[in-house]
Formats: structure tokens, C-alpha cells, sequence
């Protein structure tokens, strides 16, 4: 090793990341955890974190990276994560570019009756562009405010909440194809986009770099289908309403459910909804009503929610938790992981909590669920360094 080589005091280890921080827009955060960049705050301590805030840095870290296989976590608000604790055997990519940018004046889409569109940096925060967007008088998003983390990961899991995923609005996507190098605009056909997965998820396939939503210049939301909105809205399943009225809205629904983060509320310590909606065979159903007939009652059964979706029948995996005996708050007020005092389906950090607490917990509601109904529930966050 030459002198050159040698790091200073406080300077990182790796000559990769030494020689990534003369790159324009790269900077170090050198003693962050994982726990103080998650919303489930849990999470050791990385070999490196290189904040990127523009597009280009964003690429010459990855492809640095890659090209000295260094293992590679490509970060945004933490929201969906659930990370091992202790040191963690990788370099974090935190994602920051934030640039806006709306397609041409909106009274001219508007007078054509034409969509609009806005080109977003992955690093923005998703609900202050939803804000924006909003504020502005254009529809699209308001059904998907509140969600919380970073526009580059909304394509990820094809986020979606309030009868919206982000498939039905996302007009294309630039990223950066970790296989050929490439740095491309793609159409949503690309990402292979569907309940709560992509190709993007769980895998190194690409970075997203911006991405371009389409927008009703009207201020119409896009046609209203969670009858729980629709019902606070006062318009039939399938109207369109307010979009600044819809998203006062759900706002207000999901701060109910402690689905909006707020540093003072233990109940949005969480990863959001830690488990997906189980989509069963439609010849299993039939079985699952019978074990829930058996513990509950032929009334429970009867009422089971169950929705066809695409592969079968999609039930509720809150409902499945809840009536298998895991109730708001279990195990206990004491417990470092507990279930939300408002919703059963997050699994949240009381304060203390280890990765090892939400493991524990999380294993313990799964395992209860397929012994009671025989259902296999999915989880919904990204695992890093651990596992269910
Ligand atoms: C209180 C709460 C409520 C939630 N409600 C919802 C909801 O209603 N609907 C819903 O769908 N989700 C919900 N979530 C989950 C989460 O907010 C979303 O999945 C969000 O899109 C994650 O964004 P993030 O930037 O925080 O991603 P992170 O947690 O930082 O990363 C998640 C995954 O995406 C990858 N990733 C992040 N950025 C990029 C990028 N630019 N390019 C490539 N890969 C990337 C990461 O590597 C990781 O694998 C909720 C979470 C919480 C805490």
C-alpha cells in the first residue's frame, strides 16, 4: 500500500470509497446506523454511507462498487427495510437527488383535456411530491399520500394504497441497468409491475434514477375504488372527486391506522403493513372458510374478506392476524416489538427493539396464522443481513 493509499484518521477504509468521495455530488456520513435511517429504526452499522445528490453520482458509485463487488445497498427513506444489526458487510448508496420538473404550462394540457407530465429525482421524498402535485391542482397521486420513503422507490413494489398503485400512474422511469451499464429511460412493461413486487425488488437488476408520473391537469383524482374512501367522500365506487379533498382524506384515514410517520407516535415505528395480502389458490378458499368456521364461528367465515385478484382469491391478511388471536398491541404493553396499538397488520419498535425482537414477533404472527387457517403469509418489507 503507497502513502496515497493510506487513509487519514477519519477517513474510510476502503479505497473504493476513498477514491468515490472526490466525485462530484458524493459525501460521507461516516458514523450512521441503519437504525437512524430506518422507520422501523433497527439496523447496525454499515462498511461506508455515501449520500449521492445527483443522478450521476448516483451511477458512479454503484458502478465503482460493482465493479470492486462490493456488496451494495442502494437506500432511500429507509421505509420498507428491515436490517440485521452488529457491523453490516456492505456499502449504503442513500439516493438524493431531488430535481422537479412539470411537461409544459398546465393550462395548455388542460384546454386539450391532456395529461401532464412530472419528472421527479428518485432521491424527493414521495409525499412532498404528492403534496406538490396537489397543491398545483393536478390529480394522479392523491390516493397515494402519506406513503412514506422516496420517489425512486415507489416503482420497487409498485407501491399502492386506497385502491391506487403506482402502476396505473407511472408514465416511465430512468435507471441504471447494473448488468450492462446502461443509464436508459424504460416504460412500466419493463418492470414487470404487480402487487407489491417488480423486477426491482429484492434484487440488484437497476437503480431508479427519475421517474415520470402522469397527471389529470384538472384536479380530478383518479376514479375513487377503497369503499372505505369513498364512503368518507360521499361519491359512488368509481367517481372521481377533489384530489386536494381526497387527500386530506386518506391523510386523515391513515393517521387513524398509524400509517403517517410522526417521531412521537411508537405506532409508525414500523416498516408499514409487515405483511402482504396472502393471494390463495381459488380451490383452497373453500378450506380456509372451513378452519375459520371451526375456530371462530360459521358467522366469521361468512364475512372473511376475500377479493379475486390475479392467481386466485386475495384475503386480508390484518383480518387473518387479528381473528388467529394476535390483537392491536400483542404480545404485551411491555414488549421492545409489538403489533400497533392501531392496526395489526405493522409490527413496530416501542424504543429498544432489535432486529432479533421484530424477527421474533414476526415469525411468531406467521407461524399462528398457518397453524390457525392454514394460510402462508409473505412479508412485505426488504430483509438485509437477516430473514423471517
Ligand atoms: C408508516 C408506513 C406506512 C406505509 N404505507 C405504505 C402503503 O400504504 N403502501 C405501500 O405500498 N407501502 C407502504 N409503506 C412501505 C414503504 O413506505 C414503501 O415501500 C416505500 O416506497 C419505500 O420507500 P423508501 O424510499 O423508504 O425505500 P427503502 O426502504 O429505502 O428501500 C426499500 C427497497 O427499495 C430499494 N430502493 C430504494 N430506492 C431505490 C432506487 N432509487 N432504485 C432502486 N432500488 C431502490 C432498496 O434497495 C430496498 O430494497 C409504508 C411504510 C411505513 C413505515
Amino acid at each position: 500500500m503507497t502513502s496515497a493509499d493510506t487513509p487519514g484518521p477519519a477517513e474510510p477504509a476502503d479505497p473504493v470509497v476513498r477514491a468515490l468521495l472526490d466525485v462530484d455530488g458524493i459525501s460521507a456520513a461516516p458514523d450512521a446506523t441503519l437504525a437512524e435511517l430506518t422507520t422501523l429504526r433497527i439496523g447496525g452499522r454499515p462498511r461506508a454511507l455515501l449520500e449521492c445528490a445527483t443522478a450521476e453520482a448516483v451511477i458512479a458509485a454503484v458502478r465503482e462498487l460493482d465493479a470492486a463487488q462490493r456488496p451494495v445497498l442502494v437506500l432511500g427513506g429507509g421505509s420498507n427495510l428491515v436490517v440485521a444489526g452488529g457491523d453490516l458487510d456492505l456499502v449504503v448508496v442513500a439516493v438524493r437527488n431531488q430535481d422537479l420538473q412539470y411537461s409544459d404550462a398546465a393550462g395548455d394540457a388542460a384546454a386539450a383535456g391532456e395529461h401532464l407530465i412530472v419528472r421527479a429525482g428518485a432521491g424527493l421524498n414521495w409525499d412532498d411530491l404528492v403534496a406538490d402535485t396537489v397543491e398545483r391542482g393536478y390529480g394522479g397521486l392523491e390516493c397515494l399520500s402519506g406513503i412514506p420513503g422516496s420517489v425512486g422507490a415507489t416503482p420497487v413494489q409498485n407501491v399502492g394504497a386506497y385502491g391506487v398503485e403506482v402502476a396505473q400512474v407511472l408514465h416511465r422511469v430512468r435507471w441504471y441497468d447494473r448488468a450492462t451499464g446502461r443509464d436508459e429511460w424504460v416504460t412500466p412493461d419493463a418492470l414487470e409491475l404487480a402487487y407489491r413486487t417488480s423486477v426491482l425488488k429484492s434484487t440488484d437488476r437497476a437503480v431508479v434514477l427519475e421517474v415520470e408520473f402522469r397527471l389529470t391537469p384538472a384536479g380530478r383524482s383518479e376514479p375513487i375504488r377503497y369503499a372505505e374512501l369513498a364512503g368518507r367522500l360521499g361519491v359512488e365506487p368509481g367517481e372521481r372527486a377533489d384530489a386536494a379533498t381526497v387527500r386530506r382524506t386518506v391523510l386523515e384515514l391513515r393517521r387513524g391506522k398509524g400509517m403517517v410517520l410522526d417521531d412521537d407516535d411508537n405506532d409508525t415505528w414500523s416498516a408499514g403493513s409487515f405483511f402482504t395480502n396472502p393471494v390463495i389458490r381459488d380451490e383452497v378458499l373453500p378450506e380456509v372458510r372451513n378452519r375459520v368456521a371451526k375456530k371462530l364461528g360459521d358467522g366469521p367465515a361468512g364475512q372473511m374478506p376475500a377479493f379475486a385478484a390475479p392467481g386466485g382469491t386475495k384475503l386480508s391478511a390484518g383480518w387473518l392476524i387479528e381473528r388467529a388471536g394476535f390483537g392491536k398491541g400483542y404480545p404485551s404493553s411491555s414488549s421492545p416489538a409489538r403489533l400497533s396499538t392501531k392496526h395489526t397488520l405493522a409490527l413496530t419498535n416501542r424504543g429498544a427493539a432489535t432486529a432479533d425482537d421484530v424477527i421474533a414477533l414476526a415469525r411468531d404472527v406467521r407461524d399462528g396464522v398457518r397453524e390457525a387457517f392454514g394460510v402462508e403469509l409473505h412479508p412485505e418489507p426488504v430483509w438485509i443481513g437477516c430473514s423471517i
